[in-house]
């Protein structure tokens, strides 16, 4: 008898070809495996759903208001149900592994091979009818919309009628992998590009333009199969990437970045950025990372709506403000984490310094100046929002003046301008230079963090943290100093809510927080693996409104510890 393959709409098929991926370490073989997997999906909706996934996203970016907010300890409790283990084997399999989708694969495969029973019919006999891509993403979804209060118990139970579906273990390890941005399979976003490329005979050069205005590689997917990647097109409602900023030393060496004279000087905002998309009355506004953030700022999206104008994208940056000054930037990510929800005490702005679609028409192209004007032109409704200050500048003595005259304000620096240079999504180029005149300071991720001492007794007050190298983390710190007692709060909770391994004074901790930290110097040191370690290491900032990708990594410790005059 011919036993048949899945079909490819199979989720099974999906977690079969990302196993496949992860096996080979050779990048061709990489492209080659998953441009077949892509080209076999006929359905369009297939297509965008798995290319989703392998992105490293749940859904695609802009089409959901929520994100499916499942977290570490709700998916743990799931396991330990359905597999009817015990928190150690858990653990133990999760210290093999480091992810939690990986672990429950290997609980699985042991309860099935020692057949004690305990795993509540958890895997299908095969040829029963299988899970598809679809059905996978419609739970996820249901998963999203399932908010307030029990919201968490009935999360579970989703989870725990998904998960009685599959008929892989590998399919339980990918959903898991999916919702806990965990996909680790050795596919960056460079490689999935090509892999469409291959899969529709397209060059990566249109492939890697159309997602860099796009940013859903699963819309580009369904574009390039149908020949129709020239329009790939910015659309309000939907975000795109945001244009970088290169970075100058000194006001002289900034200047000399510049091919042209005068140059916009505007003052560097520290808050959030975010694009701010009208259409049809509907106000949408977008982080950094390309999530949904409207509804933490609905003072923002009712004064938007005010706007007269409509069909356009601004891109700006949210700041703390009150009574013409800024305000400490730690209020405005609590609003991010829904800490502080009124207003009243972290009252907002938003300092619009970009204008990139109005009124059917893209300006990305258009010179900076071009798009200046029109901005500019636009009447703002409230003091929610305003312009960036920005002035013409011709020399280094001007822009020093400005930059003192930003720092003297509680503003961050400059950031200068090219005239005459396009909008650029995703891309660092020399057409925006800042300005910032202080010790670089470091983006790490949270890995490990122990209880405090005296004072701080009963919370969760010291961090260890890491940078990336590659996929992996390497620790370069630990740091107990720059949170307000109220961020250690809650701080505490967040570590406790992401514990992997509670070793009582210390807890291993699911690589999720963010921080900005700052330091007097960088030296070697056989303390942490990465082979260095931070001097002096303090705390300047949560960044809840970055994610683990975007944290720095160990080629700018070396790079720092490089530039440093004397090295340690
Ligand atoms: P950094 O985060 O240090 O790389 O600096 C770049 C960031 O500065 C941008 O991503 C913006 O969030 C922020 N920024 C603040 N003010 C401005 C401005 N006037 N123009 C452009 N970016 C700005």
């Amino acid at each position: 008898m011919n036993v048949p393959g899945p079909a490819n709409d199979e989720f099974r098929k999906f977690a079969q070809t990302c196993d496949a991926i992860k096996a080979t370490r050779s990048k061709l073989e990489k492209i080659k495996i998953l441009s077949e997997y892509l080209a076999s999906l006929t359905d369009d909706k297939d297509l965008k759903i798995a290319v989703t996934f392998l992105s490293g996203r749940v859904f695609p970016p802009g089409e959901i208001e929520q994100e499916a907010n499942v977290g570490y300890s709700t998916l743990w409790n799931v396991i330990a149900d359905i597999t009817n283990s015990k928190d150690v084997e858990i653990s133990a399999y999760y210290r093999k592994h480091g992810d939690l989708g990986s672990a429950l694969e290997d609980v699985i495969a042991e309860k099935i091979s020692s057949s004690n029973g305990g795993t509540k019919q958890l895997v299908h006999t095969l040829f029963q009818k299988t899970l598809t891509l679809s059905e996978v993403y419609g739970h996820f979804f249901q998963l999203s919309k399932s908010v307030g209060v029990h919201s968490q118990e009935r999360k579970q139970q989703m989870l725990r009628g998904l998960f009685s579906n599959i008929s892989l273990p590998a399919e339980a390890k990918y959903i898991v992998k999916i919702l806990t941005n965990e996909m680790r399979i050795g596919l960056v976003e460079g490689l999935l590009e090509e892999a469409i490329a291959k899969a529709f005979s397209k060059t990566i050069a249109d492939i890697r333009m159309a997602n860099l205005i796009e940013a859903s590689p699963g819309l580009v997917a369904i574009q390039a199969r149908h020949g129709k990647l020239h329009e790939a097109k910015l659309a309000p409602l939907r975000p795109t990437n945001f244009m970088l900023a290169d970075t100058g030393d000194t006001a002289e060496l900034l200047f000399e970045k510049f091919k042209s004279v005068p140059m916009y000087s505007e003052y560097k905002y520290d808050g959030i950025r975010s694009q701010l998309h009208k259409r049809d009355g509907a106000v949408k506004l977008f982080s950094r990372n390309l999530a949904d953030v409207t509804r933490f700022f609905p003072e923002l999206e009712a004064g938007a709506k005010k706007i007269e104008a409509d069909d356009l994208i601004f891109d700006g940056e949210i700041i703390a403000y009150s009574d013409g000054k800024p305000l400490s930037f730690q209020l405005l990510q609590r609003r991010l984490r829904k800490i502080i929800h009124s207003d009243q005490d972290a009252p907002i702005k938003y300092m619009i310094f970009d204008l990139l679609y109005f009124k059917g028409d893209s300006l990305l192209q258009e010179p900076f100046r071009k798009r200046v004007e029109l901005v500019r032109s636009l009447r703002l409704p409230s003091d929610i929002m305003g312009f960036s200050e920005q002035r013409l500048v011709s020399s280094p003595k001007e822009i020093s003046e400005m930059f003192v005259e930003s720092k003297t304000l509680g503003y961050e620096g400059l950031v200068v301008k090219d005239l005459s240079s396009p909008y650029t999504p995703g891309r660092r180029g020399g057409n925006w230079v800042k300005l910032k005149k202080e010790l670089d300071t470091l983006d790490v991720v949270v890995v490990a963090a122990e209880y405090g001492h005296g004072k701080r007794v009963g919370v969760i007050s010291d961090y260890t943290f890491a940078v990336k190298e590659g996929q992996d983390l390497k620790i370069v710190g630990k740091a107990y100093s720059g949170l307000t007692d109220a961020e250690i709060s809650d701080m505490t909770e967040i570590m406790k809510n992401t514990t992997i391994q509670d070793q009582g004074y210390r807890r291993t901790v699911k690589p999720e927080v963010v921080l900005e930290v700052a330091f007097d110097a960088i030296q070697k040191s056989d303390r942490h693996d990465s082979g260095f370690a931070l001097r002096f290491p303090r705390i300047k900032r949560i960044r809840y409104d970055k994610s683990i990708g975007e944290i720095d990594d160990m080629e700018k410790v070396k790079k720092i510890y490089e530039a440093q005059k004397v090295k340690i």
